[in-house]
């Protein structure tokens, strides 16, 4: 099948209603019907969509499923939130004592998590600029657990060099951990161009509407070869003392070795789950993401041109301008479009806040893919918390501001934003 019908059938082959409308199962947990049946659930002999739905639950798994098949992978793992899906990728295979490689250019959310709540669990985050990838090299050490990149990132808007960093990972044997949160796997698969781990943020463009906040872990089909007897992961292949001395990496479960991981200690213990009814919002969304996302690309498109001819604006920054340092890695790994986000630079903080209040049809939200169109000042909310050094490495200067164009007509955005910066 391909993409945009996956998203429309996948993982879900009617339930005994026949509801065309994938069913919500708003239960804590199931009958097993036999103490033995029980026992061997417990034992994860069985699967895990029918136990207790802190750890898997039949509308989560239509989610994961489908999920996993629109991103190319062989398993996907549903949590509360886009930081969570990040928090547990990393947790699956760090602990202190270990370091990370991770882009300067990063969701500002992800920055402090690595530079100050992994620091505080003995996690250490060595940083590298997207535009200068060959530099990790130097990075990379025993203790180095994985190479962790944004496919687009945010509020920065720039695209790495996949096939470099992925390289340089599988001469290492390292795991790649990417966010494809704005290019949604409609634009980009990384998986399929051979990255690890994909994690996403469904608050955004996966919900379209700004209805749910969630994300999802999302694995390489195969994955568990390059995990199983790799040093890095002792993880998955020493035994697992809370599961009578599992070895991960020879369980039933090993085509999706890391996602299964993720949901049975990490999940298990920490219990940052995905509501069903919230999955239920994301099902509805990926439904439609293909038709949406093509629909913000090519607005975000004429946006970024127009901006460019506009006296008052000092560079403007996406990916698929000629002018942009992006463009080359965008026109080979973003061809059917670099999604929805586009920022521009203005004299300063004072002039930005003006276009700020003047706009209509865009709102001032921390948010970003909504399929309404979006404007924000980075450095004073989504960013505020950084250094002034930490701003300058995410490429977020005081007269920055940032826009998530939506899927309004391109006319309306156009004569509103006129308006704004006339
Ligand atoms: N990753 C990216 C690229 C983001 O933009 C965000 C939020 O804006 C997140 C992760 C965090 O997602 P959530 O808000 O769902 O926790």
């Amino acid at each position: 099948m391909k993409q945009a019908t996956q998203a429309l059938h996948s993982g879900y082959t009617k339930d005994s209603q026949k509801t065309m409308s994938v069913p919500i199962y708003m239960s804590t947990a199931f009958d097993f019907g036999s103490a033995d049946f029980a026992a061997s659930s417990f034992n994860l002999e069985q699967g895990t969509d029918n136990v207790y739905t802190r750890v898997g639950n039949p509308t989560n798994a239509i989610l994961e499923r489908r999920f996993a098949e629109v991103e190319g992978g062989s398993g996907a793992l549903a949590v509360a939130s886009g930081m969570g899906a990040i928090f547990y990728a990393i947790l699956n295979i760090a602990d202190a004592g270990d370091n990370i490689i991770v882009s300067n250019q990063l969701y500002g959310g992800t920055v402090t998590l690595f530079s100050q709540t992994l620091k505080r669990l003995g996690i250490e985050s060595r940083f590298f600029d997207v535009h200068d990838s060959a530099k990790i090299e130097e990075l990379v050490d025993e203790k180095t657990k994985c190479i962790f990149f944004e496919s687009i990132s945010n509020p920065s808007i720039d695209v790495p060099d996949f096939d470099t960093l992925i390289k340089i990972a599988n001469k290492h044997q390292l795991l790649t951990i990417v966010d494809n949160t704005v290019a949604t796997p409609i634009l980009c698969q990384p998986l399929l161009l051979g990255a690890d781990v994909v994690v996403h943020s469904a608050s955004k463009y996966t919900t379209g509407q700004g209805t749910a906040i969630g994300g999802l872990i999302v694995e390489r089909k195969e994955l568990s070869v390059k995990i199983k007897d790799n040093p890095r992961y002792p993880h998955f292949n020493t035994p697992e003392t809370s599961y009578h001395g599992l070895l991960f990496a020879d369980s039933v479960v090993s085509p999706i070795l890391f996602t299964f991981r993720a949901r049975m200690i990490l999940l298990r213990d920490t219990g940052a789950v995905l509501s069903p009814f919230n999955a239920w919002l994301f099902i509805q969304g990926l439904e439609t993401l293909s038709l949406r996302i093509k629909e913000h690309a090519k607005n975000a498109l004429a946006i970024a041109k127009w901006l460019e001819k506009q006296e008052i604006v000092k560079k403007v920054n996406y990916p698929l301008l000629e002018s942009d340092k992006n463009y080359v890695n965008a026109s080979k790994y973003l061809a059917k479009g670099a999604s929805g986000l586009v920022s521009f630079e203005v004299e300063n903080f004072e002039v930005a806040k003006s276009i700020l209040d003047k706009v209509a049809l865009f709102s001032i939200v921390a948010n970003i893919g909504d399929s309404k169109s979006i404007i924000n000042h980075s450095a004073s909310t989504t960013h505020q918390q950084l250094s002034k050094e930490e701003l300058e490495k995410a490429g977020v200067g005081e007269g920055l501001i940032r826009l998530s164009i939506g899927i309004e007509d391109i006319e309306d955005l156009i004569e509103d934003l006129e308006k704004a910066l006339g």
